[in-house]
């Protein structure tokens, strides 16, 4: 990967490699134990807090490093790209991410509270939308929360949520204005930093195709007390609040599938200079070296996408455009490129020995969260082009 990073300064090079001899102490055995075990990477996280990359998106006044979309991304895909893939940047992606409504829209007592807690790694968070009937169609969310005196009380289900089980906080959205009051459903609801205390909150595992050092749950809360400041924003705003993090949530994600596909398409090249059939490597046959290509190709395609879908957000710029492209070019060049290098291994492409197969469970995830593509092609299809809405 020669020229891969030739677009970049210098410190983000110096930065990288950083981040690159840091990841390599956590090698595909790690990284296949963890996944068999379904075991959280407790170690490579304490790793990336220690060296500020868990609290970089925090700002510098709540003790984290204040820095760029830019250099997050870059960060998470050479995270990913190092072979730890999404059960490494799943791991710390929340915590890099997951309270940026609170940074955004939160008091500033809630973000004293909060903040420099997540920007250290000292506790775990997680992140509640997705309902088991309210998926992209967020407008249906039916978890409520009612005042209880001054404060509130959550009740209802969220699926999906990633780290729940062990997180200690959480941001939740909720209704708190029925429907029939509302305007348009979204209106209703709200967002609150809850703490995720066990009396009143249950979280079960779901059992699902890879990324399993990083569970999601499905959480149940019974009446869960939340105290009136933590309302995040302001009530019945709470899907507003969301809004303001869907464009640099998406370039993460780019940035991480595009890292699982450098990863696939670097040990699908060395093996294929390694592989003899028939007196000569594999990766001299046309059919196994021009895949490779061509999947490399489209990750540097998407990856410049992604960079300037970071740099328009990093200057204030608009960016759902690209933000919504490079997560769907990225998702499709991710998958593109771990496929062809579970090929590019033929049988050996099957057993978790060869890591590839899980990287290719893992990109497909990148397909579907945290927005699927079928989504960004309405985006597309309505906003550039300016064909009538579908849905
Ligand atoms: C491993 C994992 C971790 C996750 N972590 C979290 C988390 O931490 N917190 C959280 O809140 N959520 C989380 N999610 C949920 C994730 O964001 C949702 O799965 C995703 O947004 C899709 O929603 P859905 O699954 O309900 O799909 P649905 O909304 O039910 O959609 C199903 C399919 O129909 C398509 N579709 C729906 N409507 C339309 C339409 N109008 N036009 C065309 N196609 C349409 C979709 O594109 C999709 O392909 C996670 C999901 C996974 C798998």
């Amino acid at each position: 990967m020669k020229h891969w990073n030739d677009s970049l300064t210098d410190d983000q090079k110096m930065f990288l490699r950083t981040v690159a001899d840091a990841c390599s102490h956590f090698d595909d055995a790690y990284w296949s134990r963890h996944e068999e075990e379904h075991c959280f990477p407790e170690e490579f996280f304490k790793t990336m807090a220690g060296m500020g990359i868990v609290g970089m998106l925090i700002p510098e006044e709540y003790g984290g490093g204040g820095g760029s979309l830019e250099d997050a991304a870059l960060a998470l895909q050479t995270v990913a790209a190092s072979g730890a893939g999404l059960n490494g940047c799943s791991g710390i992606h929340l915590s890099m991410f997951g309270f940026h409504p609170l940074v955004m829209h939160g008091t500033e007592e809630l973000k004293q509270r909060y903040l420099p807690q997540v920007a250290v790694g000292e506790i775990h968070i997680a992140f509640g939308v997705t309902e088991p009937n309210a998926g992209i169609d967020t407008g249906q969310v039916s978890t409520r929360a009612v005042r209880d005196g001054n404060d509130w009380r959550i009740t209802g289900r969220k699926v999906w949520m990633t780290k729940a089980g062990f997180s200690d906080a959480a941001l939740v959205l909720a209704r708190t204005r029925p429907t029939e009051e509302t305007k348009r459903p979204i209106d209703g609801l709200s967002l609150f930093v809850v703490d995720l205390d066990r009396e009143y909150v249950e979280a079960s595992p779901i059992k699902k195709m890879g990324r399993n050092a990083v569970a999601s749950y499905e959480v149940a809360f019974d009446g869960l007390p939340v105290p009136s400041k933590n309302l995040v924003g302001e009530e019945g705003r709470g899907f507003h609040a969301l809004l303001d993090g869907l464009n640099p949530e998406r370039v993460l994600v780019a940035a991480e599938a595009i890292g699982i596909g450098i990863a696939a398409v670097e040990r699908a090249s060395r093996y294929a200079g390694e592989r003899v059939t028939f007196g000569q490597p594999i990766g001299q046959r046309q059919g196994i070296a021009h895949p490779l290509a061509d999947a490399y190709m489209q990750l540097l395609a998407a990856n410049h996408v992604m960079l300037d879908a970071a740099r328009r957000y990093d200057t204030r710029q608009p960016c759902g455009l690209q933000a919504n492209t490079a997560k769907f070019l990225a998702g499709r060049a991710g998958f593109f490129a771990a496929d062809r290098a579970v090929q590019t291994h033929g049988g050996y492409g099957y057993a978790s020995e060869y890591t590839v197969e899980r990287l290719f469970r893992e990109v497909r995830l990148t397909r579907i969260a945290p927005i699927p593509e079928e989504m960004i092609l309405n985006f597309v299809a309505e906003q550039e082009l300016g064909l009538p809405r579908s849905y």
